[in-house]
């Protein structure tokens, strides 16, 4: 069975704990500390695996951790890192939180490896804590704790061009017939339950890759058919092609088809309907107009392009009129441009830490001449950044502003220029 969709688990390693320890020697009676620090948690990352392309394996096993770090030891013994944990996706998977459905990443394109969750950070052994005036303390930092998450893993493939239309028009039909894919054709309805994705090779052309979106049916949007399980394989493409019987083989009116599935796809999500779309008339082989009539496909053209959407007639069985059709969504394609259509960031696991309601505080040191910003909440959420890459920085930056941190210096009288100083890191100030 194909699989598109998973619900799991996943949990970071704790950070070890520091230790608390003194040195024991011949000859020192009272030695000083030497409690080691705790080893880092794993973490929980993502990569993608070219050779998947279902979640099929996310059926079978739901919970994914990683190692928790080892508590310090004596003798100034560091605990040992736990062990990351690595979990394999398709391209084109995109991670959301389970609850909220807001997306945390997607795998597509460059992004093909991401660290989901940091670790927690292993605690300072007692030997950190030692002043002129503690010689011996008995403090050592615990370990920060490991980040839960429930997330919901979707599948959107990565396809230029998407097929949609009623059952039985002609799509698996079509994309056997102008790529290199295999799907199931039948005459019967619901036959596809997988979306194919087939590469066309067009002379004197880069080609494109087409997803066959099945079973799109009236109702798909409000989930009544199976169609809605399948809408989101069409989130990525750039150009739809709408096929339609148009001989009406099953006694369907093509424009009254074309219409009920733009409604769907307007539900479903306003930015695919306005996508551009052209029109592929199937099934001319089969069509014959009486004496004085006017042909389904007049009537078909008469509707939609002064709409401005093209309409094409083809017979996916004998092969007519599918070049100009290529060559035109081709066209389309090279209007709109290479880049690949993305989601964004939503929903922050790092806000997840369970710092949000500890104290900070924002002070002037006079004496330093500098602006000092301390406190647990500060603490902790640098222990879940990584302030060195791009996105770590950007939640920094974002964590500063929604805490009101900012406000605080502002009030304070900082300038541009000033410097912060957090738990060692040193910042100039700048708006
Ligand atoms: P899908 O449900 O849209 O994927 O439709 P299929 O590709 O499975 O085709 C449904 C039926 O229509 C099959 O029996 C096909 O042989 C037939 N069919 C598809 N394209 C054409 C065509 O261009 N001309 C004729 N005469 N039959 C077609
Ligand atoms: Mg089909």
């Amino acid at each position: 069975m194909f699989a598109d969709r998973a619900k799991i688990y996943v949990r970071s390693g704790k950070g070890g704990d520091g230790h608390v320890s003194f040195r024991r020697e011949k000859y020192v009676p009272n030695g000083g500390p030497d409690g080691g620090d705790g080893g880092h948690g794993g973490d929980v990352i993502f990569e993608v695996d070219e050779g998947l392309n279902t979640l099929i394996d996310f059926r079978h096993i739901r919970k994914y951790k990683a190692e928790d770090g080892q508590e310090g030891g004596k003798r100034n013994c560091r605990g040992k890192n736990g062990n990351d944990i690595v979990i394999k996706v398709p391209e084109g998977t995109v991670i959301k939180e389970a609850e909220s459905g807001q997306v945390i990443t997607d795998m597509s394109g460059e992004n093909k490896r991401v660290v989901l969750l940091k670790g927690g950070r292993g605690g300072n052994g007692n030997q950190h804590y030692a002043t002129s005036t503690m010689q011996a303390p008995k403090y050592a930092q615990p370990g920060q704790p490991a980040i839960e998450l429930e997330l919901m893993l979707e599948l959107k493939v990565i396809a230029d061009v998407g097929l949609v239309g009623f059952p039985n028009v002609g799509k698996s039909t079509f994309l056997s017939r102008v790529t290199n894919a295999k799907p199931k054709i039948a005459n019967y309805h619901f036959t596809t339950l997988n979306p194919n994705l087939g590469v066309v090779d067009l002379e004197g052309t880069k080609g494109f890759v087409i997803a066959d979106i099945p079973g799109l049916i009236e109702g798909a949007s409000e989930g009544v058919g199976l169609g809605h399980e399948f809408l989101r394989h069409i989130e990525r493409t750039k150009v739809i092609i709408h096929i339609v019987d148009a001989a009406g083989t099953e006694g369907r009116d093509p424009i009254e088809d074309i219409y009920a599935i733009n409604k769907e796809l307007e539900a479903y999500n306003p930015d695919i309907a306005k996508r551009p779309q052209v029109i592929a008339a199937n099934k001319i082989d089969a069509m014959y107009t009486e004496e004085g009539e006017e042909s389904a496909i007049d009537a078909i053209k008469k509707e939609f392009e002064p709409k401005g959407i093209a309409v094409y007639p083809i017979s996916a069985v004998s092969g007519e009129g599918l070049k100009e059709l290529l060559y035109h969504v081709n066209e389309m394609l090279e209007s709109i441009g290479e880049e690949l259509i993305l989601f964004e960031q939503e929903y922050f696991p790092e806000r997840k830490t369970g710092y949000s309601n500890e104290p900070y505080t924002v002070i002037y040191d006079e004496e330093e001449d500098e602006y000092v910003v301390e406190g647990p909440r500060i603490e902790k959420m640098l222990g879940y950044t990584n302030l060195e890459s791009e996105k770590g920085f950007a939640f920094f930056q974002n964590f500063l502003k929604d805490t009101g941190i900012l406000d605080e210096l502002e009030a304070l009288g900082i300038q541009e220029g000033d410097t912060v100083r957090m738990y060692g890191l040193s910042f100039d100030y700048y708006k």
